[in-house]
């Protein structure tokens, strides 16, 4: 299927890629072919010109959010060019990531989201790198978790709003040592209701 652009509610997701550099045990993909009645999985990734091509007038949208059935910024090339021509229209963007672009892009990235992005909103998922590695098995292995608390800060200098996301089937006492985590990094920590 080719549902690279969908809708929930009154926004519109944006499905850029399947390929992810984690393997989490907990991913809908293991279980769902996609979310809200749509089929999730590409027959091919789409371009840029695509996406903007299908969007067409994004201000009828609440927000526009990058998220994939898998990890967007592995694109990060066709997400800016996108967000640009969406941000230009007026649309508010927000991203949903596992937070380890600048490991898999070797550099820091977020500069170059400047302007472009309203809120990033980064799967932390664990209190430890031990259990991090444990939960989501990052291509990267045990360095994946500072690395994706580094993303966090770095985004802090730039982008308006940033979050830390968790899954509620997470024991309380991580969740509490994760919204300690957020509140030193100076982020927001959302519990998600995880499907099942
Ligand atoms: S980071 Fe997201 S898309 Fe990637 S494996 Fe984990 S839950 Fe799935």
């Amino acid at each position: 299927m080719n549902n690279y652009v969908y809708t929930l509610g009154d926004a519109l997701y944006i499905n850029l890629t399947n390929r992810c550099t984690n393997s989490c045990w907990f991913c809908i993909r293991n279980k769902c072919p996609g979310v809200g009645g749509y089929d999730l999985w590409l027959d091919k990734e789409p371009t840029s010109q695509e996406v903007i091509d299908r969007i067409g007038d994004p201000s009828k949208y609440s927000e526009i959010v990058f998220c994939g059935y898998g990890e967007p910024m592995v694109r990060l090339d066709e997400l800016i060019t996108i967000a640009r021509v969406l941000k230009e229209k007026g649309a508010r963007i927000r991203i949903n990531t596992n937070g380890q672009a600048n490991l898999y892009h070797g550099k820091n990235i977020v500069p170059m989201l400047e302007g472009l992005v309203d809120v990033v909103s980064i799967s932390l998922n664990a209190p430890t790198a031990e259990k991090y590695d444990e939960l989501c098995r990052s291509i990267y292995g045990i360095e994946a978790f500072d690395a994706v608390l580094e993303f966090a800060g770095e985004c802090v200098k730039i982008i308006p709003k940033v979050v830390f996301s968790v899954v509620d089937v997470l024991p309380s006492e991580d969740i509490e040592k994760c919204r300690r985590i957020a509140e030193e990094t100076g982020v927001e920590l959302r519990v998600r209701h995880m499907m099942r």
